[in-house]
C-alpha cells in the first residue's frame, strides 16, 4: 500500500502564486515512489480568483481539492479546518505563498519514515526586513522564556505530522489557536529539520499587523500564565514601598526630625492600598490561570 500524503494549504487572496504552486506540487511529489498525495487548499474568504483557480485545477487533476470557508477566519483557523479534513497517513502543513518550499517536504517525509511522528521545519535564515526579523526573534525568545512548555525556536507552522498527531491536533478544543504551540504541547516523537525559508513567491503578506499581534497574544495567553503574575509582583513592591514610607515617618516622628505635614500619610496610604489591590488582582489572576 502506498503512503497517502495530505498537504494542507491555507490560502487568502493568493491568485498570483497558485499557478506556480500547481506546477511545483506534482514536480516535487510525483517522482517519489510509493506515495500518493493530495493537496487540500483551504480558501480563507478570498476575494480574488483563488477559488476559481483551485476549481479549474481540480477539474484537470482531482488531487487538488478545496475547502471553501464562508469568510476570512485567519490563517490558524484555516489550517485547522484543513487539518480536520486531512485523511492521509501523514499530513503536511504549509503556507500558500511558497515561503515554505514544497521541495522540503520529502526531507520531512524521510524523518517520518524513520519513525518520527512530528517533523517540524526550522528556518535557518529569515528573508524579511530588519524590523519584522527582530520582532519575530524577540517573540520566539520571550515565548521560550515564559512558556510552560518547550516550544522550539524559529519553528513555524510548516511541518509534517503523523495521522495520529493530526487527529489529536484537530480534536483540541482551543478556539484561539496557536498551532505551533499546540503541536509541541501534544508530545509524540518530535524532531526539527533545518531549511532555508524562501521569499514570498508573489503578492504582499496577508498577515496584517493586527493578525500578527493576535497570533502572538494567542501564544502568550495559551501557553503562559506569567502575565497574570505581573500585577502580583508590582503590587507586592508597591505595598512594601508603602510600608517603608510608614516606618520612615514613624522613626522621623519619634526622633523629632521634621517631615512635611500630610504628605507622608497620604503617600503611605496610596502606596499600601494600591499595592494591596494589585496583589489581589494577581491572586485572582492565579485562580484564572488555573
Ligand atoms: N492566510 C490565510 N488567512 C489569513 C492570512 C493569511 O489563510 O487571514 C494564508 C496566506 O494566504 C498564506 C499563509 O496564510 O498562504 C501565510 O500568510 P502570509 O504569507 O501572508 O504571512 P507571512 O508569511 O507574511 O507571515
Ligand atoms: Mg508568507
Amino acid at each position: 500500500m502506498p503512503t497517502q500524503l495530505s498537504i494542507v494549504i491555507p490560502v487568502y487572496n493568493e491568485e498570483e502564486t497558485l499557478s506556480e504552486m500547481f506546477a511545483r506540487l506534482p514536480a516535487t511529489f510525483d517522482s517519489i515512489p510509493d506515495l500518493q498525495w493530495k493537496a487540500i487548499f483551504v480558501n480563507d474568504g478570498s476575494r480574488d480568483r483563488t477559488v476559481a483557480m483551485i476549481e479549474e485545477a481540480h477539474a484537470r487533476d482531482a488531487r487538488f481539492t478545496l475547502i471553501d470557508l464562508s469568510r476570512n477566519f485567519g490563517h490558524q483557523a484555516a489550517m485547522s479546518a484543513g487539518l480536520a479534513h486531512a485523511d492521509g497517513d501523514v499530513v503536511a502543513m504549509m503556507d500558500g505563498d511558497l515561503q515554505d518550499p514544497p521541495e522540503v517536504i520529502p526531507k520531512l517525509l524521510e524523518k517520518w519514515r524513520e519513525g518520527y511522528q512530528v517533523v517540524y521545519a526550522v528556518r535557518r535564515k529569515r528573508k524579511e526586513g530588519l524590523i519584522k526579523r527582530t520582532a519575530y526573534a524577540m517573540f520566539y525568545r520571550s515565548m521560550k522564556a515564559i512558556a510552560a512548555i518547550d516550544i522550539p525556536l524559529d519553528a513555524g507552522d510548516f511541518c509534517l505530522v503523523d495521522k495520529a498527531v493530526a487527529q489529536a491536533m484537530a480534536a483540541l478544543p482551543e478556539r484561539n489557536r496557536f498551532l505551533r504551540g499546540l503541536r509541541s504541547w501534544l508530545g509524540f516523537k518530535q524532531i526539527g529539520v533545518e531549511y532555508e525559508r524562501a521569499q514570498r513567491f508573489a503578492g504582499a503578506t496577508k498577515y496584517s499587523l493586527r493578525k500578527l499581534i493576535r497570533l502572538a497574544l494567542a501564544g502568550y495567553v495559551g501557553f503562559s500564565s506569567m502575565p497574570l503574575r505581573i500585577s502580583a509582583w508590582i503590587g507586592l513592591l508597591a505595598a512594601f514601598g508603602g510600608f517603608c514610607v510608614l516606618a520612615w515617618a514613624l522613626i522621623a516622628r519619634l526622633s523629632g526630625s521634621p517631615i512635611p505635614a500630610g504628605w507622608t500619610s497620604t503617600m503611605a496610604v496610596i502606596l499600601f492600598l494600591g499595592g494591596t489591590q494589585l496583589l489581589m488582582l494577581g491572586v485572582i489572576g492565579e485562580y484564572l490561570g488555573n
